[in-house]
């Protein structure tokens, strides 16, 4: 089964009637919640999950924005009874809209970042890109889940 971690940004759950609105989009859009948590990412979290990014000019910005309050992190599954495809992955990203968020709210309005974004750093919600990279990031929230 293909699973994706998906992210609920600081500023997202700072608003709990947005994150009741972001649940009810997994849940309706045949999303299964295999697990939750919600956590404070630490520097350690951030530095290790955004590695990737390091060298990127938005980089500092983005660590001391994803450590400066709660997270949600989901691990996600997808039910769909017609065909057994393995879309998490592909299909959360289509729910979240593209990662520009002032392009986003013009060609993507009703999508997560086209609603929820606030800009390019705070737009909203993570999604995994690839199953190696669900792999890797889960591992840093989830320690303790077996993947297979
Ligand atoms: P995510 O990895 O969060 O699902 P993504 O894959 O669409 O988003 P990435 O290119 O992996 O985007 O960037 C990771 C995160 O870095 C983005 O979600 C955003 O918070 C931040 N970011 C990306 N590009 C910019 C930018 N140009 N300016 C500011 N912040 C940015
Ligand atoms: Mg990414």
């Amino acid at each position: 089964l293909q699973l994706t971690l998906a992210i609920l940004k600081p500023h997202l759950v700072a608003n709990p009637l947005a994150v009741k609105d972001i649940r009810n989009l997994i849940l309706n859009n045949n999303f299964k919640i295999i697990k939750w948590r919600r956590h404070n990412l630490t520097l350690e979290d951030a530095e290790k999950f955004y590695s990737e990014h390091k060298t990127k000019f938005f980089y500092n910005r983005l660590v001391t924005f994803m450590t400066s309050g709660a997270s949600e992190m989901y691990i996600l599954a997808r039910e769909n009874a017609i065909s057994e495809r393995e879309n998490a992955i592909s299909e959360w990203r289509k729910l979240m809209g593209p990662t520009k968020v002032f392009k986003t709210q013009f060609e993507v309005p009703t999508s997560i970042r086209g609603i929820y974004g606030y800009s390019d750093t705070r737009n909203a919600t993570h999604g995994s890109d690839s199953e190696e990279s669900a792999k890797r990031e889960i591992a840093i929230f989830f320690p303790e889940f077996d993947y297979e």
